[in-house]
């Protein structure tokens, strides 16, 4: 999609890293887009904004994001070409499960469908690729490719250097108090801006600016802890891949130390609770259920250091997928839906801007974006 346009001005609420891919799309479309964000931009206490988020092919149960995979490694790599510089490193992935599930055979034979290396470890292979990892209770270990990190500080801060470039108007500091979704038009405490579309990226707040979205897609409050192994595992955690270990009860995800990043592990359970204005220190007991796993999953974990226990937002949707809704004839909003919002932002953005310039219906993309259409989008 690169044809002209009738929509000429466009505000995107939230500068997160689906407002800022919605904002690139659009500029890329020749829009003028009007972008705000409460907060500088970008915005630290955002769900985007982190050390390093995952990027992988593998999906279990969600076979429609599967699906999506490998577009929305197209779309990472349309930004880098843009960007002039890659913000992903491979390192592969090993899922580690502690219980019987259908997880293994639904992501193996999603990857063989996509073509994405995927093998069986035995246990000799797991002690040697991960021995930090506790061998005892392991039932099942699998290696795959098509999965790394990305690095979104830098994501983010490229893209604020990107779309400045691009002519964006960036309006930092600038809460959006009220949306007009059939006008087009915003309200801030400097006034009323109207443009021909709108689009609300709010993350965790955006049910307060959408209220079609209150309820749909819930804020979790999630913790994460930046950690210091024994000096003597920090060799081993820093060749190691992207690990997740899928326990009964829990579902630690880990992060290599790579690229100028710190060791992190957190859990993938979602809280369905809390206020996204809360502060971002992880408490005692945002803590207690993700060490309790870890002595679990790992070995010497007493021996490790929290340096940085942070708590974090994301929104959450019953079945875990992007909602696109259009709440007037002038406004749209689309919000992420749980851990995975990132990795398929650039991507979901691009559909969704040919909705906003009415390239195709909205309900044709929002059937898209929750990956439940078989037929891909073109990228932008
Ligand atoms: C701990 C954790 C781990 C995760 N791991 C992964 C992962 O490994 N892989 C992955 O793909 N995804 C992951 N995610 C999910 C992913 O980070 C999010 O889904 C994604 O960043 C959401 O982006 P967003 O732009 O929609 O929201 P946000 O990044 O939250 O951006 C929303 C922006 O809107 C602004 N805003 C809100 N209200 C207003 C207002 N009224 N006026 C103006 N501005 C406003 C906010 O200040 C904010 O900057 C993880 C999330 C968390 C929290």
């Amino acid at each position: 999609m690169s044809g002209k346009t009738s929509v000429e001005t466009v505000i995107v609420v939230g500068a997160g890293i689906m407002g800022l891919s919605l904002s690139w799309a659009l500029a890329k479309r020749g829009v003028k887009v009007r972008l705000f964000d409460q907060g500088p931009i970008p915005n630290p206490v955002s769900s985007s904004f982190d050390e390093h988020r995952i990027n992988r092919h593998a999906y279990g149960k969600l076979n429609g994001y599967a699906r999506l995979m490998p577009d929305a490694f197209r779309a990472w790599d349309a930004l880098w070409a843009d960007l002039g510089v890659r913000h992903y490193e491979e390192t592969g992935g090993i899922y580690v499960l502690r219980h019987e599930d259908d997880w293994y055979d639904n992501t193996t034979r999603q990857l063989a469908e996509l073509g994405v290396p995927c093998k069986e470890l035995s246990a000799t292979e797991v002690a040697d690729r991960l021995p930090v990892l506790n061998p005892d209770g392991i039932f099942r270990a699998v290696e795959v490719g098509g999965s790394g990190l990305l690095f979104p500080r830098r994501i983010l801060t490229d893209l604020v250097v990107h779309l400045t470039l691009m002519g964006v108007e960036l309006n930092a500091f600038t809460p959006v108090q009220s949306v007009d979704p059939e006008a087009g038009k915003i309200t801030t405490d400097k006034g009323v801006e109207e443009a021909d579309k709108v689009i609300v990226a709010a993350g965790a707040w955006i049910s307060r600016l959408v209220p079609e979205l209150d309820g749909v897609a819930v804020p979790s409050r999630q913790a994460v802890l930046y950690l210091a192994p024994p000096p003597t595992l920090m060799k081993s955690w820093q060749s190691a891949p992207v690990v997740v270990v899928r326990e009964k009860e829990a579902g630690l995800y880990c992060l290599p130390p790579r690229c100028g990043t710190r060791l992190k592990i957190g859990d993938h359970r979602f809280s369905l609770t809390g206020n996204p204005d809360e502060d971002r220190m992880a408490t005692d007991d945002d803590i207690a259920p993700i060490w309790a796993a870890m002595q679990k999953a790992y070995r010497n974990v007493d021996d490790y250091r929290i340096i940085d226990p942070k708590a974090c937002f994301y929104t959450v949707t019953d079945d875990e997928t992007f909602r696109l809704v259009q709440p007037g004839a002038r406004g749209f909003a689309i919000s992420a839906c749980s851990g995975h919002g990132f990795k398929l932002a650039p991507l979901i953005a691009s559909g969704v801007v040919q909705a906003v310039l009415e390239d195709r219906p909205t309900a044709e993309v929002a059937t898209w974006a929750a990956g439940l259409e078989e037929q891909p989008l073109p990228l932008f």
